[in-house]
């Protein structure tokens, strides 16, 4: 008989050490299951999740609809590739279709690949239709879009892509929420504006409505399109479907990824039909993506989000927390700012302490996530309750209160 092998949070220490690339730097925790809002670690120690794998894990962890979709998925037909159809992926692109103002859907596998993919399309749809000097990006200083050239190229933190220099050459940078630094920005060699309507990575913040609206005004008077990277934002976290919804802006192009199948790997760009037609047979495509499996965890994902009315629970669930991190400001003094919208949550701290917090919290039962040394943010899965907004906000208010007497 086979025997059952330890498996702990050393062991899995010693595997980074000896067989894994150094490019993350891991909390001490191992994982090893979750239902709903709730983590297990190895040892059986319990957490509230407000991580949800980086806003992945909108319908919460494991769950059963989500389960049963990929089971019965995963036991009819895992994979084929883009040389056949495939039901779920047709069925998915429908429903994206019917959700947004998009014609066409392109699948692939994160939302790195979704912009880069999006990046591609506006260039190509720009030469098209206005010639080959058409073709720079416009983004926003602190945005994030990923790590790969082109998506690091449009992301505006220079420290992230300045050790993989040479960058791609027609990406522009400027401050978000300043609209005549965007308008001077755009001119005619522009093919896109591409913008988070809330900078998650970045440190959250939230487009302003008269910033979100300009820009969309811009983009049609100076006929460049508009790219919204909904990566972060979409999928219900904000309270609506797609966060553009909230400021009444339609894109020409969105990208999505993250929650879309519930926490397994999926990317998407949505279109309008003209700037569909940008991509022809040949132009783009992934061995993987709009696989069976992951189309058919994200139709239960949209499933599950209606069914359950996730999309309310994050506005009426985000709203009493906002109010919560707001009196904590008010009744400790050691956060400077709290941003966010729905379940998309930052409070800047006073002190460089975030990942000290961040570490007590995970000591106390609690997931909660850092973005550098002074910001905390918030992504839980949308089906967290007041309740257990309470008990974070009960030991935040104690680790917070204490770093203004000294502690901490
Ligand atoms: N765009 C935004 C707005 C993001 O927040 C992220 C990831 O955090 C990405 C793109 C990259 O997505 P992925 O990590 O799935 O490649």
């Amino acid at each position: 008989m086979e025997e059952k092998m330890e498996y702990d949070l050393e062991k899995a220490k010693s595997q980074e050490r000896d067989y894994l690339m150094e490019n993350y730097s891991r909390l001490p925790v191992l994982f090893s299951h979750g239902h709903g809002t709730r983590l297990w670690d190895d040892t059986g120690k319990e957490y509230v999740d407000f991580v949800s794998g980086l806003g992945a894990c909108v319908a919460g962890h494991c769950h059963a609809e989500i389960i049963a979709a990929v089971a019965r998925q995963v036991s009819q037909l895992i994979h084929v590739t883009n040389l056949y159809y495939t039901r779920p992926q047709g069925e998915l692109a429908e429903m994206l279709c019917r959700y947004t103002f998009a014609d066409r859907v392109f699948f692939c596998n994160s939302g790195t690949e979704a912009n880069e993919a999006a990046i591609k399309l506006v260039r190509k749809y720009m030469r098209q239709v206005r010639g080959e000097d058409r073709y720079k990006v416009v983004s926003a200083l602190k945005s994030f879009h990923g790590r790969t050239y082109g998506a690091l190229a449009a992301t505006g933190q220079p420290d992230k892509a300045e050790p993989f220099c040479p960058m791609p050459s027609g990406f522009t940078h400027v401050p978000f929420n300043d609209l005549a630094a965007l308008e001077e920005a755009v001119d005619d060699t522009t093919c896109a504006v591409l913008l988070e309507p809330i900078q998650g990575e970045g440190g959250v913040y939230v487009g302003e409505t008269s910033y979100l609206k300009g820009a969309r005004e811009i983009c049609s008077e100076k006929g460049t399109l508009l790219v919204l990277d909904e990566v972060q934002t979409g999928m219900g976290r904000t309270g609506a479907l797609f966060a553009h919804e909230h400021y009444g802006v339609t894109p020409d192009v969105m990208t999505v990824a993250k929650g879309l199948a519930g926490g397994l790997p999926i990317g998407a760009v949505l279109a309008n039909a003209e700037v569909a037609r940008g991509f022809v047979p040949g132009d783009h495509g992934s061995t993987f993506g709009g696989n069976p499996v992951v189309c058919a965890a994200a139709l239960a994902v949209l499933m599950v989000l209606h069914e359950e009315k996730l999309m309310e629970n994050a506005t009426r669930v985000g709203g009493y927390f906002k109010d919560r991190l707001l009196s904590l400001q008010r009744n400790t003094g050691a956060i400077r700012e709290v941003r966010g919208m729905g379940l998309m949550l930052a409070a800047e701290l006073e002190e460089k302490m975030a990942k000290d917090v961040v570490l007590c919290c995970l000591e106390r039962g609690y997931v909660v996530n850092n973005i550098g040394e002074d910001i905390l943010r918030f992504l839980p899965p949308l089906s967290i309750s007041t309740r257990e907004v309470d008990g974070l906000l009960e030991v935040l208010d104690e680790l917070l209160a204490a770093s203004r007497q000294g502690g901490a």
